[in-house]
């Protein structure tokens, strides 16, 4: 009765389930890996400015982040060099700049952009995007 057709599914199936079993432990291991820690087990230590950014998946986002920011800077400098062109003065804040919207604030850490209303100026005071 050892090689019954019965016998031969049963250990069949064992098999089925120890594969399936050993693809969700290395599934879960990698998955780990990818989203938790940056090297070791355990949040790492963010190479950034902001100290934002200690996980993997929190790095991209702080990245992507960082990109916004950037895109957000040079949409005020032209809608700026477009208000320049039109030889009136530029408007206390970016709030009041025509088509200025929602490019009021930093995407990270939510702090207002610095605008010079004499020269036209704006920055970023996030740490890391003094430079943007
Ligand atoms: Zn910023």
């Amino acid at each position: 009765m050892a090689n019954s057709p019965l016998r031969k599914l049963q250990r069949q199936r064992g098999n089925t389930l120890a594969n399936i079993m050993i693809s969700l432990v290395i599934i879960a291991i990698l998955a780990g890996g990818v989203m938790y820690g940056t090297g070791s087990f355990g949040p790492g230590k963010s190479s950034r400015k902001d100290g934002k950014g200690t996980t993997v998946l929190g790095a991209t986002k702080a990245k992507a982040q960082d990109t916004v920011c950037q895109s957000n800077l040079s949409q005020i400098r032209q809608i700026v060099e477009v208000q320049k062109t039109l030889d009136e003065p530029l408007p206390a804040t970016i709030a009041e700049l025509p088509s200025a919207g929602s490019l009021t604030n930093c995407p990270i850490g939510k702090e207002a952009y610095q605008f010079d209303s004499a020269s036209g100026a704006v920055r970023c005071p996030h740490p890391g995007h003094e430079a943007y």
